[in-house]
């Protein structure tokens, strides 16, 4: 990406080993990400531009000489993060606060909307699966590079558990799969937040109970209506901008807890006050979906959920641009890329 609106294919030179803890990924399937809208709606011109992508399914091409759980030849699931496995974040399940964290597609880093790429502290960051390349649960498992583990974490920071009322804010990818990870956890109503059909349906064929499409202060009104008069056990903010923030506080119930994994475009977080005389906790950050590949992996592979329904749209790389147009006019959900 050379700036806003401005991806281009490149030809790079070929990525190699350089740590003896690095592997290098043939990539079999990446995607385009909500949060890569966002430079792709503000990016400064840039001469250099910035390699992008961060979720991937890949096969191992080569590891360094330290690498102990991976060979050549194992299919991969890449999550967004780098995480060295070992650091004391790593042992708690939070590997993206990772002492060596690092995000793939960002500040130099190098992206996965590619044909291959080098894996940092590849026996941390990367996971193993158990199934042959050509699997047809592939769009599903590529979730668990970024957008299902995001929308568990939402789930999980909004303290959803059996019996709970929980809103969910925003109808992209995560929101959808936060309305997945909601039903998995036990939740009874689920309030999806959005006015396009098509999510809306989806939406309910993951497991949203009711629909709102009203927006700023009649939809908070809505929703607490839904909701029995007090507004949402759990909240999930799935978008990152200042209104939807404050929406997420605003239908949270006194006592509740919003889970926040939009990524802010704000340094300053709205509701303040809302939050604190409602006593509703306010958490999130970017998700550990590393820590939870393990967990949501049976769910997948037996059929019990199918948050690969999320792609409507697949391209090879040279209509990777086309597939951020796409997106950013919300002509599609999320676009998946085969290199
Ligand atoms: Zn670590």
């Amino acid at each position: 990406m050379h700036g806003a609106g401005d991806v281009r294919i490149e030809d790079v030179p070929d990525a190699t080993l350089i740590e003896p803890t690095d592997a290098i990924l043939r990539v079999t399937r990446a995607c385009i990400c909500g949060s890569d809208l966002w430079p792709y709606a503000s990016m400064a011109p840039s001469e250099t531009g910035q390699s992008m992508g961060h979720e991937a399914i890949a096969i191992v091409e080569d590891v360094g000489a330290e690498v102990r759980t991976l060979k050549t030849g194992d299919l991969v699931v890449m999550p967004f993060a780098i995480s060295d496995g070992t650091c004391e974040f790593c042992h708690e399940g939070l590997q993206t606060e990772c002492a060596h964290v690092a995000f793939f597609g960002n500040n130099g880093m190098n992206g996965a909307q590619a044909e291959a790429l080098r894996i940092p502290y590849a026996d941390g960051t990367l996971f193993k699966l158990p199934v042959g390349e050509d699997d047809a649960l592939m769009p599903s498992l590529l979730t668990l590079a970024d957008v299902l583990g995001t929308g568990h974490h939402a789930a999980v920071g909004a303290k959803v558990s059996p019996g709970k009322s929980v809103a969910v804010v925003g109808d992209g990818a995560v929101g959808l799969c936060g309305v997945i990870a909601a039903k998995r956890l036990g939740a009874e109503q689920i309030i999806i937040m959005g006015r396009h059909p098509d999510r809306i349906a989806l939406a309910q064929e993951f497991g949203a109970t009711d629909v709102v499409s009203e927006r700023g202060e009649e939809a908070v009104q809505r929703v607490k209506e839904l909701a029995g008069g007090y507004g949402a056990h759990s909240v999930l903010e799935c978008v990152g901008l200042n209104q939807s923030t404050e929406t997420a506080i605003s239908i949270a119930r006194p006592g509740g807890a919003v889970g926040r994994v939009g990524v802010p475009q704000d340094a300053m977080m709205p509701g303040s006050q809302t939050a604190f005389y409602r006593n509703v906790t306010v958490s999130g950050g970017p998700a550990p979906v590393r820590a939870y590949i393990e967990g949501l992996l049976p769910d997948i592979l037996e059929g019990r959920i199918q948050p690969g329904r999320v792609f409507d749209r697949t391209v090879g790389l040279d209509d990777v641009p086309d597939g951020y147009r796409a997106m950013a006019e919300r002509e599609s959900i999320k676009v998946m890329v085969k290199p």
